[in-house]
């Protein structure tokens, strides 16, 4: 196995949870392909975990194993399933919720890793292609522990469909039987289908349920405006709460009528609501004037990078101060990010700028980030992308 030396001040981190090591900060790993594993050395070349090796990403190493008794390959690959699925069925209510991440990478300590489960579908997505050679083996670890009907292969994140995407990397039935073009699931009761082929991410923005049903909650009477809606998820849960009027907006317009099918599916009349596929910025832009008791903003992230977060900034306050303009005096603003370059505390300010550019006070009723499915190691700021926060708006 190759070995590449880790910096003094680096094996601390490591030590603590710490699941990335990034190109500029170790020596070059000889004789390593992308894929291969390698073992970390510390102080006296003695080692201290080992990695998996990336030779095009920035993200050079992810380490798999830090302790001596662990050993990468495909017992550990299991091990790492078996310790995830017990944690879901012992942390999250599923008497009424069929759909949740299985395994969520660096916080299941198999960085790069995801999967999502849709009632019996089993959804696999890969971060890096350093996991490819080892996909037959991540695919037997899943069906022994998961046991899913069908396990579909989503490919790597941020890769774009066609045929230019190479084989092993593109989506593909892994086990069992073909999912169904649309796979019903159940979320707190609500019913959506899911499509997990051309579905964004794995099909489904799981991280959002319990924010979903904290929607639910609250919306009884609400007027509600959902921005950036995709398949109507807080919608849904906003009309199911009792929410007499839902406006879901997303410029993509499969995920609008999908979010018109699925309030059929819950029994609930889309006649009594709207869907509009538009761009939210004009949508706000054109209907200024326009109130609301309720309003969901659940952007896609503005900062995909360290570079660009100076400009995401300003978008987010930008974003949040014209959808409280169309929050009623005592109405609620429900606020998410998910760009992991903004904190939370950066977000707090980021909705301090935009109440002070609409001049509406805002009093906070729920700060919240990942639920349990997507748990995070605390040594791992960089892992906790998501923020979503509950307001009071004056
Ligand atoms: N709240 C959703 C997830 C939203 S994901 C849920 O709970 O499931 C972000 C969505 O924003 C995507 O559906 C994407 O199609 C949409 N989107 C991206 N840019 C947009 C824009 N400029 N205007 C409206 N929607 C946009």
């Amino acid at each position: 196995m190759p070995a590449v030396l880790v910096p003094d001040r680096l094996t601390r981190h490591v030590a603590a949870g710490h699941p990335w090591l990034y190109v500029d900060a170790v020596p070059e790993v000889v004789g390593a392909r992308t894929g291969d594993l390698v073992t970390l050395l510390g102080q006296g070349r003695r080692p201290i975990g080992h990695a998996l090796f990336d030779a095009d990403s920035p993200i050079a190493l992810r380490v798999v194993a830090t302790r001596k008794d662990e050993r990468p390959g495909p017992a550990l690959w299991r091990r790492r399933l078996e310790t995830a699925w017990l944690l879901r069925q012992t942390t999250l209510d599923l008497s009424a919720t069929d759909a949740f991440r299985v395994l969520h990478g660096e916080g299941d300590r198999l960085p790069g890793v995801v999967v999502d489960f849709y009632a019996g579908c089993a959804v696999l997505k890969l971060d890096t292609p350093a996991w490819l050679p080892h996909l037959a083996d991540l695919t037997g670890a899943i069906v022994d522990v998961v046991r899913p009907r069908s396990l579909w292969f989503k490919g790597l994140s941020g890769q774009r469909g066609g045929d230019d995407v190479p084989e092993p990397q593109r989506p593909r039935l892994l086990a069992g039987e073909p999912p169904p073009p649309l796979v019903a699931i159940r979320e707190h009761g609500m019913r959506m289908h899911v499509d997990v082929r051309r579905g964004q991410k794995t099909g489904m923005f799981l991280d959002q349920r319990e924010n979903r049903r904290l929607i639910r909650q609250v919306a009884r009477g609400r007027e509600t405006l959902n921005l950036f809606s995709y398949t109507g998820g807080f919608s849904l849960a906003a009309a199911l709460g009792g929410a007499p009027r839902v406006t879901s907006v997303d410029l993509a317009r499969n995920a609008v009528d999908a979010a018109r099918d699925n309030f059929v599916a819950n029994d609930l009349d889309p006649g009594a609501h709207a869907f509009v596929a538009a761009d939210a910025f004009a949508f706000l832009d054109d209907t200024a004037g326009t109130t609301y008791d309720l309003v969901v903003v659940d952007p896609p992230s503005f900062a995909p990078n360290h570079k660009s977060v100076r400009a995401a900034e300003a978008a987010y306050a930008r974003l949040n101060a014209s959808a409280l303009r169309q929050v009623r005096p005592g109405g609620l603003l429900a606020a998410a990010s998910c760009s992991s370059h903004v904190p939370m505390d950066m977000f707090l300010k980021i909705l301090g700028e935009s109440a002070r550019q609409a001049r509406r006070p805002l009093r906070l009723l729920e700060v919240r980030g990942e639920p349990p499915d997507h748990p995070t190691p605390l040594h791992f700021p960089e892992g906790r992308y998501l923020k979503f926060v509950l307001a009071l708006a004056e």
